[in-house]
């Protein structure tokens, strides 16, 4: 199986949404009920909050619903396997053909973007299970090649870039470099040989991330983190030695909900006002890639990347023939239905 072509009729944005249960602490609670529903597998209901208890558990006879319609759509009881295998397992064996990928998880504070991505105890997330595939899938189809896998994890923070490999990291510097694209000064990249070696990594990654207190949350992820995964094999062939080089990204995005929605001042607000900058730049960056996916003959449409440093550097990723999935997480409570209603929209716009 020395030649593998990938599925290249896969589309190149894929938005899906996972709904998250409700916990433990939150069930039974006053003011806070199930109000998700997801059917066919990408329909996803919001029930009106408001409603009486009898009437959410009615099947029939719901009026005032919203309704969102996504490429996949996961309910409060899908693991994380069943997320990877239902979005993106298949652009995973891309990467390992040369097609830059990237992964979002984009929700509010508390709707399940680092459970997602990182993983829950007993349940691996979207980055160590991509990770798992690229190394066995690697060992199927391309066992005997010379292959290196390197990875580096980031923050985007205030629209400054830190290492969360290193203990106390300073700000790191963009640069675009024309024969390696976009690249980070100084980030720690790191070769791995197994999946098992990175996941210490990224649990003391993400203690280091930044993390503030707001109104409406104890504790409000305001940071982006990227982790980057770069893969470059080299094929045997008798006439000459090629590398194939492609890096897939998974974006842990800072919380959706929106400044106004905190009590903010100061440098708190600045933190939002940022967040903010960097989501909506993403937003118009993938509603524009999806806009030339609708009509591919027509020439490139104007991509605006360099509005923040989170679209600049994941430019390589979002354009060219990459491939983008965007996985959109809501919490299943009643008390975020504002949250839950604007992820929703944004990934709406997204598709
Ligand atoms: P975010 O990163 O979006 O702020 P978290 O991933 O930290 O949110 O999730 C908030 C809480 O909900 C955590 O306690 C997490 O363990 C739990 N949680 C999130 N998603 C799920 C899920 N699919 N199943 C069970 N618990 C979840
Ligand atoms: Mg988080």
């Amino acid at each position: 199986a020395s030649r593998y072509v990938p599925n290249t009729s896969q589309s190149s944005l894929i938005v899906a949404v996972r709904v998250r249960p409700l916990l433990k602490s939150e069930n039974g609670k006053s003011g806070k009920r199930d109000i998700m529903r997801v059917m066919d597998g990408k329909v996803v209901l919001v029930l009106d909050p408001d409603e009486s208890k009898d009437y959410l558990d009615q099947v029939q006879n719901r009026t005032k619903e919203k309704r969102y319609t996504f490429d996949v759509a996961f309910g409060p009881t899908a693991t994380n396997l069943d997320v990877y295998n239902g979005t993106i397992r298949d652009l995973v064996v891309g990467v390992l053909c040369g097609i830059n990928t990237t992964v979002f998880a984009y929700g509010a504070t508390g709707s399940g973007k680092t459970y997602t991505m990182v993983g829950g105890p007993g349940d691996p997330g979207l980055m160590i299970l991509s990770l798992e595939r690229i190394f066995s899938e690697r060992q199927r189809l391309f066992g005997d090649e010379d292959f290196e896998v390197q990875c580096s994890y980031l923050e985007v923070y205030n629209e400054v870039i830190y290492d969360l490999l290193v203990r106390s990291s300073g700000p790191l510097e963009l640069r675009e470099d024309p024969d390696q694209g976009v690249q980070v000064a100084g980030l720690k990249r790191i070769s791995v040989k197994s999946a098992d070696e990175i996941l210490g990594l990224l649990e003391e990654g993400n203690r280091r991330r930044k993390t503030e207190s707001t109104d409406a949350n104890s504790q409000s992820s305001r940071s982006h983190a990227v982790l980057e995964i770069n893969v470059r094999r080299t094929p045997r062939n008798h006439y000459r030695v090629q590398q194939l080089c492609a890096k897939l990204a998974l974006v842990d995005l800072a919380g959706s909900e929106r400044a106004a929605d905190t009590n903010n001042v100061g440098q708190k607000l600045r933190d939002g006002a940022n967040i903010n900058r960097s989501l909506l730049a993403l937003a118009n960056c993938i509603n524009a890639l999806g806009k030339q996916g609708e009509s591919p003959g027509k020439g490139a449409a104007y991509v605006p990347y360099r509005n923040s440093k989170l679209t600049r550097l994941l430019k390589d990723g979002l354009s060219g023939n990459s491939r983008t999935a965007m996985i959109t997480t809501v919490s299943s409570s009643s008390d975020q239905y504002h949250h839950s209603i604007g992820t929703l929209k944004y990934a709406d716009r997204a598709k």
